[in-house]
């Protein structure tokens, strides 16, 4: 919680922490927390809460750092709506994170890591490897700053940016606590989504957590073959061990789980793909009376100038959902939200430090 400088990062403690930080730290009383919580989680600078005193504020600016992300780039999407923000930290690495709106409410897509060490050949996040993870307050600074510029509550967050949320575990379930406080952001469980390419470990450690959060696996080939062609996560944990770590989830959470499919022309598009992908869903995950609900959600790639993978055509999309509802499992194909900004995680990272080195 505290950098090599020894600063406290404010914004990473829970409420009870924050009230020991007061009376240990800084000889303060206990209220101290409740007064500052909510204002934090408003992305209320230290200089501006007047409700503390003047030599106050002066000593916690001293002693605290601010996690807070700064805006260095901004693109709002001329079709929908959807704003993407490039988020400068404290460090001066960049994060990418998406604010979509829907009928329903507005959802903001947050990073987890900067940069990604997973690999996933498709990928734009993955392609200069991981530099950090990201602390709790740069995951709760993301939502807190895209509420606070957009003006607007966000009421779900996806945690599909840039990074493998479950490769930064202890952070990322911190941050879950602290967004679903009642006087911070006061987002529950029930409205987060966190998806990951199948670090079977810790969907385990997760499951035995027992949040009702939403998991969402990037699972993109039906077999072993097709999978580590382009996933090499699947070197270590294959398509079964996935599936079963995915029932269990199920089993110990009751949260159904959305399947990720992403559609490379020429790569696990076929309608065999789509054939061994039912029978594999279905032999896995619908056995006995505990059937579970099975969700595919299919991505068309998209085209990352690196990678050289093409999107799919629309009749190989259509066919592959229609084998699939075949079969009993439900199918969408994504709907692209803000494709004139380039709203798919990775690439205004890349342009941004690509600029860094140019300069
Ligand atoms: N690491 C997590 C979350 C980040 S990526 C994960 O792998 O799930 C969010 C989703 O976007 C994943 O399903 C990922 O596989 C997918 N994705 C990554 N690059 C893509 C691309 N170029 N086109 C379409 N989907 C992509």
């Amino acid at each position: 919680m505290t950098s090599e400088y020894e600063k406290t990062d404010l914004l990473s403690l829970s409420p009870t922490e924050l009230e020991s930080f007061f009376v240990e730290k800084l000889g303060e009383p206990k209220y101290r927390a409740k007064q500052i919580f909510p204002l934090l989680h408003r992305g209320v600078p230290l200089s501006e809460m007047t409700n503390l005193s003047k030599a106050l504020r002066e000593k916690l600016s001293e002693q605290c750092e601010d996690r807070l992300p700064r805006i260095e780039r901004k693109l709002v999407s001329a079709l929908d709506g959807t704003v993407k923000y490039l988020f400068r930290l404290l460090d001066g690495n960049c994060i990418e994170t998406v604010v979509m709106k829907y009928n329903h409410g507005n959802t903001v897509c947050i990073s987890s890591q900067v940069g990604c060490r997973m690999g996933c050949r498709f990928c734009a996040s993955t392609i200069g490897g991981r530099v950090r993870n990201l602390e709790p307050s740069e995951l709760i600074g993301q939502v807190i700053m895209a509420q606070k510029d957009t003006g607007e509550r966000i009421s779900n967050i996806v945690m599909m940016g840039i990074g493998e949320p479950l490769d930064n575990f202890n952070n990322v379930v911190k941050f879950l606590s602290l967004v679903g406080c009642e006087e911070g952001l006061n987002i529950g469980y029930r409205h987060i989504s966190l998806s990951t390419c199948g670090v079977v470990d810790k969907i385990y450690e997760l499951a035995r957590l027992e949040l009702p959060i939403t998991l969402s696996v990037s699972l993109h080939a039906p077999d072993n073959e097709t999978r580590s062609a382009i996933m090499p996560i699947n070197n270590r944990w294959g398509v079964e061990e996935l599936l079963h770590a995915c029932r269990d989830y199920y089993g110990k959470t009751g949260r159904r789980i959305s399947f990720e499919y992403t559609l490379i022309s020429g790569k696990n598009d076929s309608r065999e793909n789509a054939e061994k992908l039912a029978a594999v869903l279905n032999s896995a995950l619908r056995k006995g009376k505990d059937s579970m609900p099975i969700h595919v959600n299919l991505i068309p790639v998209n085209e990352v100038r690196e990678t050289g993978f093409k999107r799919s055509g629309g009749d190989a999309i259509k066919a592959f959902a229609a084998v699939l509802e075949s079969k009993g499992i439900r199918a969408t194909v994504r709907r692209k939200l803000g494709s004139d900004i380039n709203a798919s995680c990775g690439q205004l990272r890349r342009e941004a430090s690509g600029e860094a080195i140019n300069n």
